[in-house]
């Protein structure tokens, strides 16, 4: 079934938050709640499972320009707490909740992409015949 649909870059969808296999039907129904599946091409987004994966990424590396914004007004203004939480609160949470939905997205393009799944352990098929061991 996922030859009809030409294989879509992640970057492509996952950043506009559209379904990974068609690029047209919506990935989210609210800020960062999966729908079931797509409404254009009925994929079944039950194997998307991003974890911790955006929340990690945004607290690598969205969170440095408000560290460095805070350190900064500490270090060059001796800056009051409350100067702290008017400027460097509102910052961080401009520069840490925007990013969430489209590395989700990304994440979940790339996981199908992909075809990431969790690891399974293979058993190989037992064999009548009686192997023998010299
Ligand atoms: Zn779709």
């Amino acid at each position: 079934m996922d030859t009809e649909y030409p294989p879509l870059k992640p970057l492509q969808t996952g950043l506009r938050c559209r379904c990974p296999r068609c690029g047209q039907g919506r990935l989210f129904d609210g800020f960062l709640t999966l729908r079931k599946e797509c409404e254009a091409c009925g994929l079944d987004y039950s194997f998307a499972d991003p974890a911790d994966g955006p929340a990690f990424f945004v607290i690598c590396f969205a969170c440095i320009p408000s560290v460095l914004l805070g350190v900064w007004l500490e270090v060059a203004y001796s800056a009051p707490i409350w100067v702290q939480f008017l400027v460097t609160g509102p910052f961080m949470l401009a520069t840490c909740i925007p990013p969430l939905r489209p590395l989700k997205g990304w994440l979940i393009a790339s996981q199908y992409f992909y075809k990431a799944e969790e690891g399974k352990l293979v058993r190989l098929p037992a064999t009548d015949a009686p192997q023998s061991v010299k």
